[in-house]
């Protein structure tokens, strides 16, 4: 059926203001500093508006280093404390790492089980991960791999395995119930549809990946990084700064 395209435009590129029920969201990444390079700012949004938001950290980031050591162990404890420390300035309480090891992720069932467990367990209203689907963004960025893979686990856990009983029944053993997610929001979407609008939060997105500084040094350029990458998305939505998302609604937010 034809639609009036500048109708739904016009419409869609307002900001987005997550309803009041979607009390509770889950961030589900491939590594500990995704986050603040893409949704921070709408996780502090979020926070401060009194919804709980729990990150899930699939890898724990042992392959980000340039030292030439036999094993990167030794990094583990440092990016699980950077991504607490992140984390707890964004207002987000509760982090779930799965460790699995970085830079060979796959969308396997067992990481599907294991994201629907995550899934059963926090009961989320929103789920919020990438987009499979991108190979590259622009011409200087190949899609990692890792962030391939969780996000196409993380939308087969959303569905249909979370919400349906007999999919993983050894879930039902450990005592999770099948639970409904009512909207998935997808981060580095190639078609987005809704910005949310960052513009009270930029600065904390800053302070929140400059907690890493095993992976930014100085962060000197973070700033400027971000600003730039919010900046560009807000135009889209007639604001200045703002993060977009592809988003998927699965039942109704009352
Ligand atoms: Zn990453």
């Amino acid at each position: 059926m034809a639609r009036k395209r500048g109708t739904v435009t016009a419409r869609s590129r307002r900001p987005h203001q997550l309803h009041p029920s979607l009390e509770r969201i889950l961030c589900i990444s491939a590594h500990p500093d995704d986050n603040e390079f893409t949704i921070a700012g709408s996780v502090a949004k979020w926070t401060r508006e009194g919804r709980a938001v729990v990150f899930c950290l699939v890898t724990s980031g042992a392959a980000g280093t340039n030292e030439h050591t036999p094993r990167n162990e030794g990094l583990v404890p440092v990016r699980e404390r950077e991504c607490g420390e992140a984390a707890a300035l964004l207002g987000v309480k509760d982090l779930v790492f799965l460790r699995y090891e970085d830079g060979v992720v796959e969308p396997t069932l067992g990481l599907r089980r294991d994201l629907t467990r995550v899934i059963r367990r926090s009961k989320p209203d929103v789920v919020v991960c990438g987009d499979p689907t991108v190979r590259w963004y622009g011409s200087e960025y190949l899609n990692h791999p890792d962030h391939r893979a969780v996000a196409s686990a993380a939308l087969d856990a959303v569905f249909p395995s979370a919400e349906t009983r007999y999919v993983f029944p050894e879930l039902l053993a450990e005592g999770l119930e099948p639970h409904k997610v009512k909207e998935v929001l997808i981060v580095g979407a190639a078609s987005p549809d809704t910005w949310i609008d960052i513009g009270d939060t930029l600065e904390l997105k800053g302070a929140a990946l400059r907690a890493h500084v095993s992976q930014i040094g100085s962060g000197t350029w973070v700033d400027a990084l971000l600003g730039g990458w919010a900046a560009a998305a807000g135009k889209r939505a007639g604001i200045p700064y703002a993060e977009s998302y592809k988003r998927m609604i699965f039942g109704r937010a009352d």
